[in-house]
């Protein structure tokens, strides 16, 4: 069995921040103005012994609202099905979005582990405010990260990897 686990969110919450965190070598290549990762989705990581290799769905989603979903069913969605557990990752600068519940619809279909990923909460008082993931109703309980300083992750990462 494959260790499998894609970051998945919609454009520009931090998605190749955190993969480039988790795999330590940078394949994605990031840019910063688009927030479109253009190249290598894949990369290996490893937490406490654990390997697992590391997807980075957000080199799929290209476009604007309006072809997200069409976007998202016939790409992501296949990258979605290969992983073994997803991070979806939500920003809690921008605090919770229509964009992020259309894509939690669509996490929570496939019944797999999913790991709600509340990303830039750099300080206390956004850290606090990640409480409002809570309104996606999935099953998770919301682990507000960093991944530019990479505070939270080493929790999050301890959770995941009893997947594996
Ligand atoms: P993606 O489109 O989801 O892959 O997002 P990126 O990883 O490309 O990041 C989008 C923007 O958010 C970039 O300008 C990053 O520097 C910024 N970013 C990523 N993580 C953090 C974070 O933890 N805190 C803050 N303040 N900015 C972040
Ligand atoms: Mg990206």
């Amino acid at each position: 069995m494959s260790n499998i686990l894609a970051i998945a969110g919609r454009p520009n919450v931090g998605k190749s921040t955190l993969f480039n965190r988790l795999v330590e070598q940078k394949k994605a290549i990031m840019d910063d103005e688009s927030g479109v990762t253009r190249d290598r989705h894949y990369g290996f990581g490893q937490w406490t012994g654990k390997y697992f290799t590391v997807i980075d769905t957000g080199g799929y989603v290209m476009g604007s609202d309006d072809i997200f979903e069409e976007q998202i069913r016939e790409q992501v969605k296949l990258a979605l099905d290969e992983a073994s557990v997803i991070l979806f990752m939500v920003d809690c600068k921008d605090g919770l979005t229509d964009m992020d519940m259309d894509f939690a619809n669509i996490l929570r279909e496939l019944k797999k582990p999913v790991y709600v990923v509340a990303n830039k909460a750099d300080n206390q008082t956004l850290d606090l405010q990640s409480a409002e993931f809570y309104g996606l109703g999935l099953e998770s309980e919301i682990y507000p990260v960093s991944s530019a300083s990479g505070s939270g992750t080493g929790d999050l990462l301890d959770k995941v990897v009893e997947h594996f």
